[in-house]
């Protein structure tokens, strides 16, 4: 009845407790797994094989390794992509929040596969980390397909520029923290038309399990947060964005 649209269970922490991990997620009907490189990728296929409907699966360059990323690299994206391996791009973007320096090389790197998503038709999972500006101009410019803001974590305002894109705020942990104000805001505002849930597991666990490593089951409580914030009931939550996460592929 779940929806974790993006969760990192090729990681070694999840993958080599994949049974378990696979066990524990029984309520989760649909999981995008994000895959940062083409071991991930391997695995993802794994997963794909024994449960092709439940699970999808995305790859694309992160912001964060872009000095790594020779012409190589895109041509093995390229080749998943035309052997139709791929439901969605990404995640990729801008993140200039550990290093700025190499800004330009980002853009280009995120204008690059956004434009091989254009070609396939697939959808692409953002990463926006102190980059809103130069991220959405970039969008607005060049990306032509369905757009998941992932981890949504930035203000009202910002929001409804993303809204007016064809695009989906995808909410994760952190919506539970106490500090959450801001993004309790956001779930408030955003129309359930638009919302998606996802955990980024192993990465941040919701509340009442926050410290503890994540796994996609704990998306049941991103799901109940958000049916809180908006005063709707968890069925109705559930498969309206299960709707919205099919609606993308
Ligand atoms: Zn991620």
């Amino acid at each position: 009845m779940y929806v974790d649209s993006h969760c990192h269970l090729t990681f070694d922490e999840l993958f080599q407790r994949k049974e378990d991990v696979l066990r524990n997620m029984e309520k989760v009907s649909y999981a995008m797994i994000m895959c940062t490189n083409e071991e991930e990728f391997q695995r993802a296929l794994i997963y794909k094989k024994e449960d092709p409907k439940r699970f999808k699966i995305a790859w694309g360059w992160h912001p964060q390794d872009v000095n790594a990323i020779t012409e190589d690299h895109l041509i093995k994206l390229q080749k998943a992509l035309d052997q139709h391996q791929l439901d969605c791009l990404g995640e990729i973007g801008l993140d200039y929040y550990w290093d700025s320096s190499f800004k330009e090389r980002q853009k280009e790197l995120l204008i690059r596969q956004l434009h091989m998503a254009n070609q396939a038709g697939l959808p692409v999972s953002i990463h926006m980390r102190n980059a809103t500006l130069d991220t959405l101009s970039i969008l607005k410019q060049h990306a032509k397909t369905p757009i998941i803001f992932h981890c949504f974590s930035g203000s009202k305002e910002t929001m409804k520029e993303c809204l007016k894109m064809d695009s989906m705020i995808s909410f994760a942990g952190p919506i539970t923290f106490k500090n959450a104000r801001k993004n309790v805001l956001c779930v408030k505002e955003c129309p359930i038309d638009r919302i998606l849930s996802e955990t980024d597991s192993p990465f941040l666990t919701p509340v009442p399990f926050r410290g503890q490593k994540n796994e996609p089951m704990y998306v049941e409580y991103v799901t109940k947060k958000i049916c809180e914030i908006k005063q709707l009931a968890l069925e109705t939550v559930c498969s309206q964005i299960q709707r919205n996460f099919l609606s993308l592929f």
